[in-house]
């Protein structure tokens, strides 16, 4: 979900305003054109939380880890500044990938 700053800056998301994804002067060319440039700065973005997936230790016996995978890549960047950290609301997934109903009582 690409996100511009008022200054003229597109990222790729509002969680990630890295430098390096910047796309800049965005007030000043045609949109083909910024998504163009985004492209090579934002290609390896996919690979990237593929690694994620595979490499988070906190994940590997985590029961969502396949539905989760450590969650938002942004989320995890911006709370913590690094990429390979899991996202900042991994307590309240476990919660719900670990959730058991109580059984009924008295009956
Ligand atoms: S809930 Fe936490 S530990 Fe489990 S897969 Fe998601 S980020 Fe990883």
């Amino acid at each position: 979900m690409p996100y511009v700053t008022a200054d003229g800056a597109l990222y790729p998301c509002i969680m990630l305003p890295v430098d390096d994804l910047a796309v800049r002067n965005v007030h000043k060319e045609p949109v083909a054109e910024l998504f163009v440039k985004a492209i090579s700065r934002w290609s390896g973005l996919p690979a990237r939380q593929q690694q994620r997936a595979v490499e988070l230790v906190p994940c590997e016996t985590c029961p969502g880890h396949h539905h989760c995978a450590g969650g938002c890549m942004g989320r995890a960047y911006a709370t913590t500044g690094d990429f390979m950290r899991v996202e900042d609301r991994c307590f309240l997934r476990k919660a719900v990938y670990t959730w058991k109903p109580i059984p009924p009582q008295g009956i």
